[in-house]
């Protein structure tokens, strides 16, 4: 017997029928004696449409009321998810998450769980009956309704894992697992039965449509198996745990990619201590996040300083730049929106030379140019036009052997 944690996501639960499936699921792994906790998202689009309510009434509703207002989704998909399966003959009773006292900090829309309370859950799980747990929302202090962040079920259902001791926090969806792309760009993209913690986080332009952020650093330090599976309980779907040595593992894991890229360059910066502090501590005051960061080897006294923030930000950084250009005497400011980052991510790079190599190779027999680069201990990051991202991504896949064997029944 092993004991699960089943969150299904808002698409898995969006309508009656859909409760009525993953009710099904749950029934079947309980039928298999296993102990199962079920953490529910709200039905659908809920959360969004309850936020657009807010919005209609005030532009800035105070952040406990929008608490207060969030949380009512998952309200509804516990209790009815609890009679699903108490029509499947199965015992089961909600709880919303000051019931259980999912203990958060007071930060209101992205409260941190810092204790879960496990006593009523363990009495339900050992009376056979299954509780389903509002996910995405906890209580403070002074018992004020918190909630996590979008996403944040996720967080939930791997808290509750941690706490409870669960064997697997599964997280249900509606895609199969993890690929190595974006199989919407890459039609040849795999289903990776096995990540690491780490690569999922480099992975998280991918993940993100699939796991909240967040809830992977939450697994990964409270070392929790987490399990992306479809809705229908069918399939192994994509493990998510720590790294087992494995020489058969290929060097590279999985392509990340992000369009929502801006590089900002100031040229003819003097060669001086402290000019690249004034420019970027500029930005930074100003919460804009700096990612890539590119500094050539001075020449005549002077310097090209380079960097890339979120797209989003473009216009705020140049505005900043040019300012910080002024006062350190440097030279024009030069910038462009249109371009994307590509990351190749595999821990099996630790122990592999020439990664980076083939990325160049790849890339300059494309035609491709490389604007930046940074690099971790199992990334490796380029900044390109953002018009070639798609050959870029794809060639990429094909030359590091990530491509699925062509059907050959097609
Ligand atoms: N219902 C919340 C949201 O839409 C939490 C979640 O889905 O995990 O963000
Ligand atoms: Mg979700």
């Amino acid at each position: 017997m092993a004991r699960f944690i089943m969150k299904f996501g808002g698409s898995s639960v969006a309508t009656v029928e859909h409760i009525r499936a993953a009710a099904g699921v749950v029934a079947r792994k309980q039928r298999e004696g296993h102990e199962v906790v079920v953490v529910l998202s709200a039905m659908g689009d809920t959360t969004d449409e309850l936020l657009a309510r807010a919005h209609a009434i005030s532009t800035r509703p105070r952040p406990r009321e929008l608490d207060m207002l969030l949380s009512s989704g998952e309200q509804v998909s516990i209790s009815l998810m609890a009679m699903a399966l108490r029509e499947q003959g199965l015992e089961a009773r909600s709880w919303l998450g000051h019931q259980v006292r999912i203990r958060t900090d007071s930060v209101h829309a992205k409260a941190r769980i810092e204790a879960v309370e496990t006593a009523g859950l363990e009495a339900d799980l050992a009376a056979g009956v299954i509780p389903v747990v509002a996910g995405f929302q906890g209580v403070d202090r002074d018992d004020q309704v918190t909630t996590l962040g979008r996403g944040g079920s996720d967080t939930t259902g791997v808290a509750l894992a941690a706490a409870l001791g669960a064997d697997e926090c599964q997280i249900l969806t509606d895609v199969d697992g993890v690929y190595t792309t974006d199989p919407r760009m890459v039609p040849r993209a795999r289903r990776l039965s096995r990540v690491t913690f780490e690569e999922m986080l480099e992975l998280s332009s991918l993940g993100s449509r699939v796991l909240q952020i967040r809830s992977v650093q939450f697994a990964g330090k409270y070392n929790v198996p987490v399990r992306v599976l479809h809705n229908s309980g069918e399939g192994e779907g994509t493990l998510i745990s720590y790294e087992e040595p494995d020489v058969e593992a290929p060097v590279v894991s999985g392509i990340a990619f992000s369009r929502d890229e801006a590089q900002v360059t100031i040229t003819g910066v003097p060669d001086r201590p402290g000019n690249g502090y004034a420019i970027l501590n500029r930005v930074s005051e100003s919460h804009i996040i700096v990612d890539m960061i590119v500094m050539n080897a001075p020449r005549a006294g002077v310097v090209d300083f380079s960097f890339s923030v979120p797209r989003e930000e473009y216009d705020q950084a140049m505005e900043l730049v040019r300012t910080a250009a002024v006062d350190i005497d440097a030279g024009e400011v030069l910038g462009s929106a249109n371009v994307a980052k590509i990351s190749v991510v595999g821990v099996g790079m630790r122990s592999h030379a020439g990664v980076a190599t083939t990325m160049f190779e790849v890339l300059a027999r494309e035609g491709i140019n490389v604007r930046m680069v940074s690099t971790s201990e199992i990334k490796i990051s380029v900044l390109i036009e953002e018009k070639y991202l798609e050959l870029g991504v794809r060639s990429l896949h094909e030359a590091f052997g990530l491509d699925r064997e062509p059907d050959p029944a097609k």
